[in-house]
């Protein structure tokens, strides 16, 4: 028996669901990593930490297994097509992989199961990136959940240390196919750019995740207090890396639901939240082509300035939490939580822009954009989406600001312009007595831009706009 592992959002040799039971059952396994141009291909900047990221960590991928006497074959093409052909020239008798729920990833692996179908060589598919999938959780009248509190209850009732165990790959790392180390390909033959991710501190790759999660596990325990304000280290970091498996979902959860602190309990809910927007996606496939989860608010008619989107998307609003938010975003790929929230509704209920567009433009940035987790985020500021903010609910960019930023620290740091401005004065740079801006040689609406809008006014242009759905 000889089989094939394809590699996709599942970057690593331990713990792993399809590595595992393809060892298990056959005696040369064969591993493969495609970079897949029907993806790439669509990426217009051709400087992408992503596609960096992915490049690290496949590296290293390849690095461990030849550890092992074996290697990772990569290749450079169209997964669909590439899949079936190297699983035809190696004579394998089974494909292995792990499920990805996104639906042009559905389209493509139905594809190649009918290519391999036709060669008699099997397709198999393991859940291995969440800890509940599809039908795993559902109501007492056997629907999927759509309120996340009654889907977090069930999910705690549901699970039991079966769940979080890991896939033991040692044990039959002898079966991998011994070969010949190949080289790597480069990221310029890939088509792409060195980004500034190596200036950044995000390891990569298996080794990172751990590093990034062995330090968290010292602050976990914080993490109910901290995770609200970007200018402190309260969070994991760990999105990136659960987005492309460099390390295990079951390890985390395990972590944390070993630790019985709230802040443990908190982090566990938020690795909950990552399910049940993977759930929503598989039971509402429709989300991923740009429809509202709750379809009456289809009818929204935003009026769409494409001059205030682009202010968004430079960083250059007059709001300071908003452009640092916007700035850290653009210039790392990253934005903390809150301030996916506090830019989202700013979007859309103060610049009165699609949800989509928004969207959109996260996904082209974010370093851990993930099609379930983004709509979901935008759908829940946008109040279209499933246990979503009411829409009467507006955020206050200033008072978000003095709450969550209080000394201007995180402003600070991604908008220099203001700097000098004291701690009251930096949230509302507007307001400062021309007096003060003079001392500061601060002039707004030249050295720092003059508020876009005004959120009293837009708040209640949103709340008329909504009103009428
Ligand atoms: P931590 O606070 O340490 O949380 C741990 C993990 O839980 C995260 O890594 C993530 O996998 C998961 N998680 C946390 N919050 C959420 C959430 N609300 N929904 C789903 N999973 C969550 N997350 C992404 O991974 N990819 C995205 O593209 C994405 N887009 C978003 C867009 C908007 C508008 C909003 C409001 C949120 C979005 N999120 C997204 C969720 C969240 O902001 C990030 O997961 C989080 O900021 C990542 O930082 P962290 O790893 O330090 O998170």
């Amino acid at each position: 028996e000889k089989s094939l592992v394809w590699f996709r959002r599942d970057l690593r040799d331990y713990d792993h669901a399809a590595l595992y039971h393809a060892l298990k059952s056959s005696k040369k396994v064969y591993c493969v990593f495609v970079f897949d141009t029907a993806i790439l291909n669509q990426l217009n900047d051709k400087a992408d930490r992503r596609v960096e990221f992915i490049w690290e960590s496949v590296r290293e991928l390849k690095t461990s297994l030849q550890k092992h006497g074996s290697d990772l074959i990569v290749l450079h093409g169209n997964a669909g097509d590439e899949i079936p052909k190297l699983a035809n020239t190696l004579l394998v008798n089974a494909v292995f992989t792990n499920h990805d729920y996104e639906p042009s990833a559905i389209t493509r692996d139905a594809h190649v199961a009918e290519q391999l179908n036709k060669s008699s060589i099997a397709f198999h598919h393991y859940k291995d990136h969440v800890i509940f999938e599809k039908d795993e959780v559902l109501n007492l009248s056997g629907k999927p959940y759509c309120v996340f509190t009654p889907y977090k209850n069930m999910w705690l009732k549901t699970v039991n240390d079966f769940f979080f165990k890991a896939y033991p790959v040692d044990n039959h790392l002898n079966n991998l196919a011994k070969t010949n180390a190949s080289p790597f390909i480069s990221l310029e033959d890939l088509g792409f750019k060195h980004t500034n991710l190596a200036s950044m501190r995000l390891p990569t790759g298996m080794q990172g995740g751990l590093t990034l999660f062995n330090d968290f596990i010292e602050r976990m325990s914080r993490y109910k207090d901290a995770r609200d304000f970007p200018a402190i280290k309260g969070v994991s970091y760990l999105s990136v890396h659960l987005r492309f498996g460099t390390i295990s979902i079951r390890h985390l959860a395990r972590e944390a639901m070993q630790s019985a602190n709230t802040g443990a309990q908190t982090w566990l809910s938020e690795l909950i939240w990552r399910d049940f927007y993977v759930q929503i996606l598989h039971h509402n496939p429709s989300v991923a082509a740009g429809r509202a989860y709750k379809v009456e608010f289809e009818s929204l008619k935003f009026p769409n300035d494409t001059a205030l989107f682009q202010a968004w998307c430079d960083g250059k609003t007059g709001y300071p939490l908003v452009d640092a938010a916007m700035r850290q975003l653009n210039t790392t790929g990253f934005m903390h939580n809150r301030l996916r929230m506090v830019a989202a509704s700013f979007l859309v209920k103060d610049l009165l822009i699609d949800w989509r567009w928004g969207e959109r433009y996260f996904a082209e940035k974010l370093i851990d954009f993930d099609l379930s987790a983004n709509n979901g985020g935008w759908q829940w500021a946008a109040s279209t989406g499933c246990d979503a903010q009411p829409w009467f609910r507006i955020f206050n960019p200033i008072t978000q600001s003095e709450r969550f930023d209080a000394q201007g620290k995180f402003i600070r740091k991604y908008v220099p312009e203001l700097t000098k401005c004291n701690d009251k004065e930096i949230h509302a740079p507007w307001l400062i007595p021309l007096l003060r801006l003079q001392e500061l040689n601060l002039s707004i609406g030249k050295d720092y831009a003059a508020p876009v809008v005004d959120h009293a006014t837009q708040r209640l242009q949103a709340l008329a706009l909504y009103k009428n759905i």
